[in-house]
């Protein structure tokens, strides 16, 4: 009989957009006992992570709960149970996960209308504002943080138009929740999805969503079509309407998750464990003190590489904090400066997608990953690879230039480093 060894993953530096380092204490969380999903101390579990989710997605809302899966099943959960067939769904694009989105719309059986940006800028509000004008959707859905090409949405005035002409505004928060302000009753999301491999910090294969009264009447009315299709009077041609998953029926969950406790899945168990810590360390935190941590990162890291003669890629104007997009300079083979990095320095950065696949690489400073030791890792290896494949770039700089950053924050004066300013 074939004999297998230990599971022995190595220690890498996660420096991509996800799935990025985990916090031992979410790990550990992980290994605790089992419990009976119905037992009053995993009911309470339940309870206080729906609550660590409210505060997390800054919102009033009664329904904030994880989704089993990753974090596109909170997204199908979301638009399968919001979106009815033949709805008219705005999808404004601007990266890879905009077409995910538009694909999930159009799977569900909408009218789908999209609109285009070039892969790095974001949309003029006003502009899908007009449009909404013209079209006057049922929903929109947009992505607030595209990992893809590391920008960011501004979503205030575009909630604000949504609720005005009584369009449903769904919003894909997956990359910034954790990382980066995310007001959902504020910026009048009606329903938001976040992540757990990204800002988090939790393992991939959870996804906390919550919605409003709004997006539950919707789906409220929908139950009522499907409770009427049993009746052998009704009119089957309405059977179109109702939730066309089981499994991603938000009706059906949300009486799981509510008082009520109507067994729909088994919950994952280990899983939420790990969320519930994760969320448990992120309010320990503090979201702004970690918001500000977030930030720091992502300044001393942009100096770090331009000090290096490095080029950014994309609109600087709506950049994704957690994530910096750098140009592969001309004549460089990006995979196998990626391939270095992993094997000689165990340093994992990630390219992209489509257009932009093998044009940039991508740097994510998110959630346990997103630290000063990580940051100075990540620059120093990348600038020794560089001068491996003869790059022609600044060297000795960018490790400096970080320092800067970190000692100029804490206000903290070395007698040495007088010398290297
Ligand atoms: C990572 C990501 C997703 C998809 O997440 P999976 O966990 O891989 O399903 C969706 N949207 C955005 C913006 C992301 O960054």
């Amino acid at each position: 009989m074939r004999k297998y060894k230990d599971l022995a993953p190595s220690l890498r530096t996660i420096m991509t957009p996800g799935p990025v380092e985990v916090d031992p204490r979410v790990l550990r969380a992980m290994a605790t006992p089992i419990l009976g999903q119905f037992d009053p101390e995993f009911t309470d579990i339940m309870n206080e992570t729906m609550g660590m989710l409210r505060e997390v997605f800054q919102t009033g809302n009664e329904y904030a709960f994880p989704i089993d899966g990753t974090s596109r099943s909170g997204i199908e959960a979301v638009m399968v149970s919001l979106i009815e067939p033949g709805d008219k769904v705005l999808v404004p694009i601007y990266g890879r996960f905009g077409h995910l989105l538009a694909e999930i719309a159009e799977r569900c059986g909408a009218e789908v209308m999209t609109m285009e940006q070039e892969w790095g800028k974001v949309f003029d509000p006003g502009q899908v504002i007009a449009l909404m004008k013209r079209e006057r959707p049922d929903v929109v859905a947009m992505v607030h943080g595209e990992t893809s090409t590391g920008r960011m949405q501004p979503l205030q005035e575009i909630g604000r138009a949504c609720r005005e002409l009584d369009a449903l505004f769904i919003v894909d928060a997956v990359a910034t929740i954790g990382g980066t302000d995310v007001r959902v009753d504020e910026w009048m999301i009606d329903a938001a999805i976040g992540g757990t491999q990204k800002c988090l910090s939790v393992p991939s294969g959870m996804v906390p969503i919550t919605y409003n009264e709004r997006a539950e009447a919707k789906i409220r009315r929908r139950k009522q079509v499907e409770r009427g299709l049993r009746d052998p009077h009704v009119d089957l041609s309405c059977s179109g309407r109702t939730i066309r998953s089981n499994y991603f029926d938000l009706s059906q969950l949300q009486d799981y998750w509510g008082p009520r406790r109507l067994n729909h899945h088994t919950e994952a168990t280990s899983m939420l464990y790990a969320l519930r810590e994760g969320l448990r360390l992120v309010l320990e935190e503090g979201l702004e003190q970690r918001f500000a941590r977030h930030k720091l990162q992502e300044m001393a890291l942009v100096a770090g590489l331009q000090a290096m003669g490095l080029l950014l890629f994309g609109d600087p104007d709506c950049k994704l904090p957690v994530v910096t997009c750098v140009q592969v300079p001309e004549g460089i083979s990006g995979d196998s400066v990626m391939h270095m990095l992993l094997s000689e320095f165990s340093v994992e950065i990630a390219s992209s997608f489509g257009p932009l696949k093998g044009k940039i690489w991508r740097i994510g400073t998110m959630g346990y990953s997103s630290n000063q030791r990580n940051v100075l890792h990540v620059l120093g290896a990348l600038e020794a690879v560089l001068i491996r494949h003869r790059a022609k770039i600044d060297a000795g700089r960018a490790v400096q230039a970080a320092l800067d950053v970190y000692m100029e924050a804490k206000g903290t004066v070395y007698e040495a480093s007088a010398g290297v300013r």
